[in-house]
């Protein structure tokens, strides 16, 4: 694909998904929302509102046409370097009892299979935004400090948009609704693909799905080894952080539903977990052979939520922090849907009380 048909199906998927959404919400609340498209020439992508809380909704999403260009280069990348089997040496040993795929070619036209992926991987983009949109992230930032506007901005080389350095309260504020975008925006693709696919088609979508957001996710990482972190720095979780809270969304949310029964589809839990890990591991590694870099650095790849360096400390802060704005979100929110908003169950507070 060249770049502006890349751009040409961004343009014309996220457009259909605005639409629906208008239908399906906006109108509803007398506003409005609408797609931008930036110049930018980095991966940016932003969640702007033109309205107060208490008056009908006017907010936009907007995208750089590089984004669209940069997701689709790193799907196609990706699924040559999968094809090609080169580490599969490797994965062998990692991945002893999952049949992991071998290519991620699920239709005979190479093109379609990463046309697919790249629609749920821009999707994902734009549900992440709508969430901060939906909740009003904006309104909830400025009030606690975190920016002087209500416009949240999400791309992958922070510094050039984001001046100061949030820290304290602020930046725990910040980092804990960057989570419940992604909670909202994960929970909403999985429930896209279960309206739309059913039986080996939901999942050869479910996995291009994980590896997409993988992508997106090693995408705004880097290279760079993983920083230890007790308290919240800065505006974003780390990506890898991130990552390893929404990775488990997809087999905790696919486990309310007997799939095999209504989708006529054979994945089971552990399928999920081994297809999340797989995803998450390969697009890593990826990342790395593309960035040139010898050896894995340390703590790079996914692991268990709560066994990096700090994250007991890290996600109470982030527990804490929810529980205090979630009345203020509750009282803005412009729409309800308890699947989708972000909550930590009392299995989870339980272990991070006892320390793990
Ligand atoms: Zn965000």
């Amino acid at each position: 694909m060249e770049d502006f048909e890349i751009v040409d199906l961004a343009i014309d998927v996220l457009s259909n998904v605005t639409s629906l959404v208008n239908e399906s919400l906006y109108s509803e609340l007398g506003g409005e929302l609408k797609i931008l498209w930036s110049t930018k020439n980095y991966f940016y992508a932003c969640a702007s509102v033109g309205s107060e809380v208490d008056e009908p909704p006017k907010h936009y999403i907007t995208l750089s046409y590089e984004t669209a260009v940069l997701l689709y280069r790193d799907i196609e990348l990706y699924s040559k370097y999968i094809e090609s089997g080169i580490d599969n040496g490797m994965f062998d040993k990692i991945f002893k009892d999952f049949n992991y795929p071998k290519t991620l070619f699920f239709h005979s036209d190479q093109e379609l299979s990463c046309k697919q992926m790249f629609i749920s991987g821009v999707t994902w983009i734009f549900y992440h935004e709508l969430g901060h949109l939906i909740q009003e992230h904006g309104y909830i930032r400025k009030k606690h400090g975190c920016h002087v506007c209500t416009d949240i901005v999400d791309c992958a080389s922070n510094d050039i948009e984001n001046h100061t350095v949030l820290s304290g309260r602020a930046s725990a504020v910040s980092h804990v609704t960057e989570m419940a975008a992604d909670y909202y925006a994960t929970v909403s693709c999985l429930i896209a693909l279960l309206m739309h696919f059913e039986g080996e088609e939901l999942e050869a979508e479910t996995r291009s799905f994980t590896s997409a957001l993988a992508l997106v996710l090693y995408r705004f990482h880097g290279i760079n080894p993983y920083e230890r972190t007790e308290v919240p720095y800065g505006s974003h979780p780390q990506p890898l952080i991130r990552l390893e809270q929404t990775m488990p969304l997809i087999f905790e949310f696919y486990d309310k539903f007997d799939l095999a029964d209504e989708k006529s589809c054979n994945l089971n839990r552990a399928d999920l977990v081994n297809m999340t890990s797989w995803s998450s591991f390969t697009a890593g590694i990826f990342w790395l052979k593309k960035g040139n870099q010898k050896g894995i650095p340390e703590d790079f790849m996914i692991s268990g939520s709560l066994q990096r360096p700090g994250m007991i400390e890290y996600h109470r802060v982030m527990v804490d922090i929810w529980d205090a704005i979630n009345p203020e979100i509750e009282k803005v929110k412009r729409h309800s849907n308890p699947y989708a908003e972000l909550q930590f169950s009392d299995q989870y507070r339980k272990i991070l009380q006892n320390g793990g």
